[in-house]
């Protein structure tokens, strides 16, 4: 439906945002381990959590995805099922336990697309990156391993602050 490049593709797919090729989840999310995440993308090595507490922005996009879905839902049921009230409850209720795990995934996919974007050349941005940082240590500077090869900035690249460790 949507292509590589595309932000649905990579939040419904739950991609990784900056290459759209490294999954996000370890595991499918029918085995109910929620919030079982790499930590980087496998194939780019981006960063998931781009900050610490970064996920409680997530935890907006769940509630807007799974109120909105539900109230749909709700006003599909009264106004062209016809069903009374029980069904009603009783069918928002088995939705909303169903759709639990796969909502609160899919708002971390969405809400990470939001910070980050797709960006076909994080390959040669990798190389490059860590051809700056073998320099940087060659002249002796104290380099930051981790941050710099998998973080990255609001519009996909690196800024090269990063690298230095404070
Ligand atoms: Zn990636």
């Amino acid at each position: 439906m949507f292509k590589k490049g595309d932000k649905l593709y990579s939040i419904v797919g739950m991609k990784c945002p900056r290459c759209h090729e490294g999954k996000l989840w370890r595991t499918p999310f029918h085995n109910l381990k929620l919030y079982d995440m790499y930590e980087n993308c496998p194939v780019c090595g981006l960063k998931y959590e781009q900050e610490p507490g970064f996920w409680y922005g997530a935890m907006y996009m769940a509630y807007t995805f799974s109120s909105g879905a539900l109230l749909i839902g709700m006003l599909v049921c009264m106004f062209v099922l016809k069903w009374n009230l029980t069904q009603i409850f009783t069918a928002v209720g088995i939705t909303a336990l169903i759709g639990f795990t796969y909502n609160a995934r899919l708002s971390r996919s969405a809400w990470l697309n939001m910070m980050v974007s797709y960006n076909p050349n994080w390959k040669k941005q990798n190389e490059e990156r860590e051809k700056k940082r073998a320099e940087l240590k060659a002249q002796g500077v104290d380099v930051d391993e981790v941050s710099s090869l998998t973080s990255q900035g609001r519009h996909g690249f690196e800024s090269d602050n990063k690298i230095f460790k404070v």
